[in-house]
């Protein structure tokens, strides 16, 4: 059987939450999404959370030196050495990629398809605001969308050079997206 790995990048507001949960489901593999774990740890107060949640709630990105080992501990589990992974906001700086690739090449595995959800910032910001979440204020929305073009969007070169991007247009129906997503995966495993 043929184990999907792959990433999805967008800036936030591009639909890449949405689209992972089907995306999951429909390929049988583990949703990885560091911002869901994250928001997990905020909501029990664990270490973990109380070190995330001054920083998520304005807007920065939570330090390579915690997430970097959240990820490598969590990809190590046999369900995804099993079924596979989509990784949902992560990686989100060169140090997290570097990690990832490290941590897949230690055994042996690659990404299939690191895919670009491609969604405008004028219609992301629109989307987020709408959205109404707690750390969804102007300025958190302003900072994200900063640092995503600052240090997200960099990895896109990353992954072109790795011969694994492939950019997908984000607007329009969820179905229709989901359908774009579908065929380029598809194409991949194929
Ligand atoms: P998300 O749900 O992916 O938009 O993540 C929500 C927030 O969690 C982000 O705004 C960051 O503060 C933090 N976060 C999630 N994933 C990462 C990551 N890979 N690196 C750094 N911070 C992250």
């Amino acid at each position: 059987m043929v184990v999907l790995r792959m990433v999805i990048l967008g800036r936030q507001g591009s639909g890449k939450g949405t689209q992972s949960l089907r995306l999951a489901e429909a390929y049988g593999c583990v949703h990885l999404s560091t911002g869901d774990i994250l928001r997990a740890a905020v909501g029990e107060g664990t270490d973990l959370g109380q070190q995330a949640e001054a920083v998520m709630n304005s807007g920065g990105l939570v330090g390579d030196d915690i997430m970097i080992p959240l990820v490598q501990e969590r990809i190590g589990k046999d369900d995804i050495a099993t079924s596979g992974v989509l990784l949902d906001g992560f990686p989100r700086t060169a140090d997290q990629a570097n990690g990832l690739e490290s941590m897949l090449g230690a055994r042996g595995q690659m990404l299939t398809v690191a895919i670009n959800l491609d969604v405008p910032v004028a219609e992301v910001t629109l989307r987020m605001m709408a959205r109404g979440r707690e750390d969804d204020t102007e300025d958190a929305i302003a900072r994200r969308l900063d640092l995503y073009e600052a240090e997200t969007a960099p990895l896109l070169d990353w992954f072109a050079e790795r011969g694994l991007l492939a950019t997908v247009d984000g607007l329009g129906e969820e179905s229709d997206v989901f359908g774009r997503l579908q065929a380029v995966i598809d194409q991949r495993l194929a």
